[in-house]
């Protein structure tokens, strides 16, 4: 995964000098977690995570279970392993499901985040599942946003509900409460509805959004994040959070080369587990998330 290219080279080569050590004195740990330090701050990982991070992988270094231990250094990585799958929100969380259908999913997040893409995706995965889902247009904000989900409809083969053209703009919270009576009336089991992003956080977007959320009562709602943001990841997620208190996080362009701390970041920083992966352009390309698996890769 090219995004986490330059931390996982930065993090094997620590690792490399740990390991020429027999027992590992007060002094190896702290310079190796030095070293972990530096390489997650250029990762951009958030500073909160980071110091969270390092203070816990510090302690536990310092403490029995790696003087006991018969490769201390190989102990040390494992204590590392371990933290980075809590980061990242420790167990899997799959997608929550009504009891009684259809199950409601909100889209949220800024604009270019790519929830559009990540919309078709998601139904394509769920048609694939044996799901029947339904796309909700509720972004009426950007002139383009209905015309591309039709698009991205047609390529998942699902079905999309969107206000009629020629009808005006119309309300974004009426069309999605209509979408989700549409997906009653003809049996799709799943509901996705996008709704608007703007290019940063600002109140009228984060209104609107909870007055979709409070109509329609939504059984997920997933906040997308686009992997490049950097160091904004802190105050989009908590400022989202706040706003629409989502239930999950999807990562989106983990393909591409950003040094991936929002990716690192937002599950510790929000509470809320990361649910996908989106890593492409393609309709293909989504993930279910697996924090150990990411941590793995990064540390191989
Ligand atoms: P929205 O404004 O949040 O609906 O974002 P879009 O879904 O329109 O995505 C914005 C841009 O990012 C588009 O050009 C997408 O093709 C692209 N994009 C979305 N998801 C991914 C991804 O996982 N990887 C890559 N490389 N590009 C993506």
């Amino acid at each position: 995964m090219a995004t986490f290219g330059t931390l996982s080279d930065r993090l094997t080569e620590t690792f490399r000098g740990l390991r020429t050590k027999g027992k590992l004195t007060p002094a190896d740990v702290d310079g190796t977690v030095r070293e972990i330090r530096r390489a997650l701050l250029e990762a951009d990982v958030a500073l909160v995570v980071v110091k969270e991070f390092t203070a816990k992988v510090r302690e536990r270094a310092l403490g029995d279970e790696v003087n006991r231990a018969l490769n201390p250094a190989q102990q040390v990585v494992q204590i590392v392993n371990e933290e980075l799958v809590a980061i990242l929100g420790g167990e899997q969380r799959r997608l929550q499901f009504a009891k009684n259908p259809p199950t409601v999913i909100m889209l949220a997040g800024l604009q270019g985040s790519g929830k559009t893409t990540f919309a078709g995706k998601l139904a394509k995965l769920l048609e694939k599942e044996g799901h029947t889902p339904l796309l909700v247009a509720a972004d009426l904000q950007r002139p383009n946003a209905v015309t591309q989900l039709t698009v991205v409809a047609e390529r998942a083969g699902a079905t999309i509900f969107a206000p009629e053209p020629g009808n005006g703009v119309g309300d974004p919270i009426t069309v999605a409460r209509d979408g989700v009576e549409f997906a009653t009336r003809h049996q799709h089991d799943v509901v996705i509805v996008d709704t608007a992003g703007r290019l940063g956080v600002d109140a009228e977007l984060m209104t609107q959004a909870a007055d979709i959320r409070a109509a329609i009562s939504p059984d997920e709602v997933l906040f997308v994040i686009d992997a490049m943001i950097g160091q904004d990841a802190v105050t989009t997620a908590r400022a989202f959070q706040e706003g629409v208190d989502f239930t999950g996080v999807v990562l989106s362009k983990l393909d591409g080369d950003a040094r991936g701390g929002a990716a690192l970041s937002v599950a510790s920083i929000t509470g809320r587990p990361i649910i996908y992966a989106s890593n492409g352009e393609g309709l293909e390309d989504l993930e279910v998330f697996h924090p150990d698996r990411m941590a793995s890769r990064i540390l191989d």
